[in-house]
């Protein structure tokens, strides 16, 4: 599914982030970014191991949740990984919401500092991290649209949606998102 926010276009695909050929892929990391399993794992996997070298090297202390930080991308087809920390998912009265849109928004700032023309999210918080779908969609593309409707760029925002279960939580609220 795809749609246009003024001059960019916001694109939901059902796939694998670490194949996408845009400038910055995001990775949902853990706050101390030291690597875990789900999309974590499958970017610090493709990319190699330098990606890991130079996250604790130019990271030791991590980064708080509901923020991003930059690095290269490795052997990985993007230039960027912008390694993102959601929140836990702990019932949505503990600012989880606000942590998520923060991590996000972040992650188009350093798309903007760093010139890319385009960039791919995951589902950020939803697996191990049990953000419920529908919601994590819904704030998701909210900052999405705000911040293109605002800058005019990125030029492309992708969100690459790892089960079809994502992919149809992430159409159905967009479906509501245009024209609102
Ligand atoms: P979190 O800890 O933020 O919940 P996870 O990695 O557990 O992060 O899951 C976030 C989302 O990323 C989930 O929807 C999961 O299915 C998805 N995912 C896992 N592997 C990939 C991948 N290779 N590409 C895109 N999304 C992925």
């Amino acid at each position: 599914m795809r749609v246009l926010f003024g001059s960019c276009r916001l694109e939901l695909v059902q796939g694998d982030i670490t194949l996408q050929n845009v400038d910055a892929i995001v990775n949902a990391a853990n706050s101390s970014l030291a690597g875990g399993g789900g999309v974590d794992g499958a970017i610090h996997q493709a990319a190699g191991l330098s990606l890991m070298e130079e996250t604790s090297l130019q990271y030791p202390d991590g980064c708080p949740t509901g923020s991003a930080v930059a690095t290269s991308g490795g052997e990985l087809p993007a230039r960027y990984v912008f390694h993102a920390v959601g929140p836990v998912w702990k019932g949505g009265l503990k600012g989880e919401s606000d942590l998520l849109a923060s991590a996000l928004h972040r992650c188009l700032e350093l798309a903007v500092e760093h010139s890319c023309r385009s960039i791919a999210f995951p589902a950020i918080s939803t697996g191990v991290y049990g953000y419920p779908k529908d919601l994590a969609a819904n704030v998701s593309l909210n900052v999405a649209k705000d911040f293109l409707l605002e800058h005019g760029r990125p030029e492309l925002v992708r969100f690459v949606l790892f089960d079809g279960g994502s992919y149809g939580a992430f159409c159905r609220v967009l479906e509501t998102l245009i024209g609102s």
